[in-house]
């Protein structure tokens, strides 16, 4: 599989909710599956120990991945580091994939940009805004760094236009800008809107 660029580099793929950014992730992982390259694809765990789960889009389509807590443990799994029994030491995937990526903390900057330094083509995809409009966490620097940038978008839920925002819904209101991110026992929802619809009640 060509690419444009010679060796290891990172490639991110942002938008809101529903902009189809797994959709995308899953479509270049499988050509370079397709390629006969080693891929690895990871996820954040909400829970401490990695298992094998699924990255999926909305629409269904689905690829094997890996949940790990952090950063550390991206790096912990492709080194075989922290096995039960010592593995003979593997060589890095060609690609590595990673969903969700603004969930990961600071630290998942520097593992991605040694992995591309290593030769690894790195795929993230995730949101660039959180529910408030504001740049995501460790995203807007990655954004900077990146070869490559792909910005979708969804459809506004209200008006049909294109969404750039995710809406976050409580009880079916507009979140409050300081409402805490983790709610117990409330009915939340998100929704893709444009910048006209959307709503943070401040
Ligand atoms: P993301 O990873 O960005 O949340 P997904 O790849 O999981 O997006 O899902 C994208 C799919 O979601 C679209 O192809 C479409 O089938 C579905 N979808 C549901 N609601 C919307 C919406 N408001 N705008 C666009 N796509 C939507």
């Amino acid at each position: 599989l060509k690419s444009p660029y010679h060796g290891g580099h990172l490639e991110v793929i942002v938008g809101p909710m529903f902009s189809g950014k797994s959709e995308e992730l899953i479509r270049r992982l499988t050509r370079a599956v397709i390629a006969r390259q080693r891929v690895a694809v990871f996820k954040p765990a909400i829970d401490s120990r990695y298992h094998v789960t699924h990255v999926a889009s909305h629409a269904g389509r689905s690829t094997p991945a890996v949940a790990v807590r952090d950063a550390a443990a991206i790096r912990a799994h492709l080194t075989g580091e922290g096995a039960l029994l010592p593995a003979p030491e593997q060589p890095l995937p060609e690609v590595v994939g990673i969903d969700e990526a603004q969930f990961f903390g600071r630290d998942l900057g520097p593992l991605v940009l040694g992995l591309a330094e290593e030769g690894v083509r790195v795929i993230l995809a995730g949101l660039d805004l959180d529910f408030r409009a504001e740049p995501f966490g460790c995203i807007p620097d990655l954004l900077a760094r990146a070869e490559s940038v792909e910005k979708l978008t969804a459809i506004c839920t209200v008006c049909g236009a294109p969404a750039t925002r995710s809406q976050r819904l409580i009880g079916g209101q507009p979140a409050r800008y300081d409402d805490p991110v983790v709610l117990v026992g409330a009915q939340e929802t998100y929704e893709a809107r444009c910048r006209v619809h959307h709503r943070v009640v401040r």
